[in-house]
């Protein structure tokens, strides 16, 4: 059984060829970035010129033109970084096209599903994330879209938020609403533990508070730098989270409990900044959150927002390379013309490309590849991926993280997960969220960041976590059977290695996490049978995060956060050097975890829409129903507009000429 997949949607990724096509070495108009060459000022010129004319656009900006002819925006990737930002810029007035490489089925990228068909019936995976935190962020991105959170998604709070099982086979129901028995668990483990867990939270609470706004809704500015170097100078010296946790509890076990959480920002509690105990804060205080039908209808929901926005999404159309040239025209000297893909496979495929795109955006490039123009690009696929596979720059430019080069294997990433999907046909004593604690704790994290070569998986001292949604929504599975998502960390891919010995290793990793987690599971009382309740299974290994989503060292979380890697440190919205790409995700600013992307998602929104004023001050909102014009730079708050901008890209480039 073991290893046994089936899906109910089949998902067909395409590989991703790394080196430029042979066929673009006689492309005169469009060069792989790795063939990028200075060119002249006319060149230039007569280069952007015939880029408009090939997109249609006016020479001069006749009005005419100017009527239909909206910016275009690609979007590289359907995850919920690309889908929000299109969203976004569709209700801006953008002429909006997302390219994703994997099917429908999969929209939202990490934020995935499966279904499983068994003889007792269907079971529901969440593939990916599963904790709905910070609702207020999403309850602003619907908005932002024009639909209510609450009319979108059926949302319920999760109690107890977390069941913690330690390895000497005690547990703690970490219940929020039974004081009483939290007030109870808690004085068995230390004197007074209750009272110093509450003070512990408003502390982390005080944390969140700070750490909100400047470490995620950090806006770029000079005064923001200020005062975002000022918050860490108050924080100096730097403690670790544990050291911090130290403070309050001697227990080793409450100093576990409040901090395994720090896994999510790809850091261990050993080096993580004391600041991350603002999880805490937004887990217990705010609580956790679960939306009805699983964390997929999140992506399924914006899907169907952003398409009636007029957003056209692309699904297997594997993006190869962002087509990047000199300009005189661009305030940086470079801008990307658009993307090279695989060409669609199937004859359908193509002619919905075709038939959404106009002829003039799409230049066939040989037998295999495709250019399609743009006039923005924006990057929603991992960064560390994209800065070296699709993004083949000249070494002299920047990375988008200028402050950490473009060596990518110095980056710091967070760790993979061993993904085991059971369907059990009997039900198991679990709540929805469910830790396991090693009592070897330190040791658990320090072979989970190990940077030797050939660091392996600690299968005598490891945490886990596990997902029973069906608590929260028993739509999930059939009735007293249990669909269970165990993540097990472990370390991430190490490049250092060949091909060949990495599949070995994960191997090897993958049957010591299953039996690892099987034996700490059936010493629980009430789970002594789950091997033989088990129906059916399917499993996610380090290797297969790196197919499905190109994700870099099969790294789940992207890029760590530790601080030289945040904020200011950490990859930017936008390209320091291309002026029109920008990215969007959870390897760049803020950070990692679905309310964390969203935020980006808005921070890159607003930026390309203030790069475009600034660029085309003339630029001029429409509401598209009354063809009322001219409302100012706020639109006057039409639900659709156009931006009218090409008049003013136009004289642009009748001035360089
Ligand atoms: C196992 C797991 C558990 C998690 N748990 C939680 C949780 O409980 N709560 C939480 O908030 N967060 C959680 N997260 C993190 C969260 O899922 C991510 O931070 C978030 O979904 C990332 O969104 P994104 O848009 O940045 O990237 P992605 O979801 O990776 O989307 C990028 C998209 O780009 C596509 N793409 C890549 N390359 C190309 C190409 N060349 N051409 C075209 N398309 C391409 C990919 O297929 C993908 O669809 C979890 C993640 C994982 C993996």
């Amino acid at each position: 059984m073991f290893g046994a997949t089936r899906r109910l949607h089949q998902s067909s990724v395409n590989e991703v060829a790394r080196e430029p096509a042979d066929h673009l070495k006689t492309a005169s108009a469009f060069i792989p970035t790795s063939q990028i060459s200075p060119i002249s000022h006319r060149h230039a010129v007569s280069r952007l010129t015939r880029t408009s004319q090939r997109a249609g656009r006016s020479k001069h900006g006749a009005k005419s033109d100017a009527r239909t002819d909206k910016p275009k925006c690609i979007v590289v990737g359907a995850g919920i970084g690309g889908l929000v930002t299109a969203g976004r810029l569709a209700r801006e007035g953008f002429d909006v096209t997302v390219l994703e490489k994997n099917s429908e089925a999969m929209v939202g990228g990490r934020v995935g599903e499966e279904l499983v068909e068994t003889s007792k019936g269907r079971f529901r995976f969440d593939t990916g994330a599963s904790l709905f935190l910070m609702p207020e962020i999403f309850e602003e991105t619907f908005s932002s879209l024009g639909v209510a959170l609450h009319d979108a998604i059926d949302l319920r709070k999760v109690e107890p938020p977390y069941m913690i099982f330690y390895e000497d086979g005690t547990a703690l129901n970490l219940t929020m609403s039974n004081r009483a028995l939290l007030k109870e668990q808690l004085d068995q483990l230390e004197d007074d533990g209750y009272d110093k867990f509450m003070r512990y939270l408003d502390a982390a609470d005080g944390n969140r508070l700070f750490g909100v706004p400047n470490f995620i809704q950090f806006e770029f500015s000079f005064d923001s730098i200020n005062a975002f170097l000022k918050s860490l100078l108050s924080m100096w010296p730097l403690s670790s989270h544990h050291t911090e946790a130290g403070r309050f509890f001697s227990n080793p076990k409450l100093q576990a409990l409040v901090t395994f959480q720090d896994l999510y920002v790809g850091l261990s509690p050993y080096s993580a900044p004391a600041v991350f105990s603002l999880l805490q804060a937004i887990e217990f205080k705010q609580g956790v959150f679960y939306p009805v039908g699983g964390y997929h209808t999140v992506a399924k929901k914006l899907l169907q927002i952003v398409r009636s926005l007029g957003v056209k999404v692309h699904f297997n159309t594997n993006v190869k390379e962002i087509l990047v040239s000199r300009t005189l025209l661009s305030p940086s000297g470079y801008e990307a013309e658009g993307v090279l893909i695989d060409k669609p496979g199937r004859d359908d495929e193509a002619a919905k490309l075709e038939a959404s795109l106009p002829r003039s955006r799409l230049r066939d490039m040989g037998k295999t590849a495709m250019m399609v123009s743009s006039d923005i690009v924006v990057v929603n696929a991992d960064l560390p991926f994209a800065e070296e596979h699709l993004l083949k720059t000249p070494p002299a430019l920047p990375s988008f993280a200028p402050s950490i080069g473009r060596d990518f294997s110095q980056w710091d990433y967070s760790t993979s997960v061993v993904a085991l999907y059971w369907s059990f046909k009997d039900r198991l004593p679990l709540n929805h969220h469910n830790i396991f604690l090693s009592s070897e704790y330190r040791t658990s994290w320090a072979s989970l960041f190990d940077t030797t070569s050939n660091a392996a998986f600690n299968a005598s001292a490891f945490n886990f976590y596990v997902h029973a949604s069906s608590r929260t929504d028993p739509s999930a599975c059939p009735e007293g059977c249990d669909n269970i998502m165990v993540l097990v960390p472990v370390p991430a891919l190490d490049e250092r290695m060949s091909a060949d010995e990495q599949q070995r290793l994960v191997d090897r990793t993958v049957s010591d996490a299953r039996e690892g987690v099987l034996r700490r599971m059936e010493a629980v009382p009430g789970m002594e049978n789950i091997r033989s309740s088990l129906l059916h299974e399917f499993v996610r290994s380090p290797m297969d995060w790196k197919r499905l989503y190109n994700l870099r060292r099969g790294a789940v979380f992207g890029l760590a956060h530790p601080l030289r890697q945040l904020v200011i440190f950490r990859p930017g919205p936008k390209h320091p050097t291309i002026g029109n790409l920008y990215a969007v995700g959870a390897s760049a600013r803020p950070g990692n975890g679905v309310p964390l992307v969203l935020v980006g998602a808005k921070q890159t929104a607003e930026r390309i829409v203030k790069d475009f004023r600034r660029r085309f001050g003339s630029a001029r909102f429409i509401d598209d129903d009354t063809g009322e014009g001219d409302k100012g730079e706020d639109g006057g708050g039409a639900a659709t507009r156009r931006l009218f901008w090409h008049e003013r890209r136009g004289k642009e480039v009748e001035a360089v000429k």
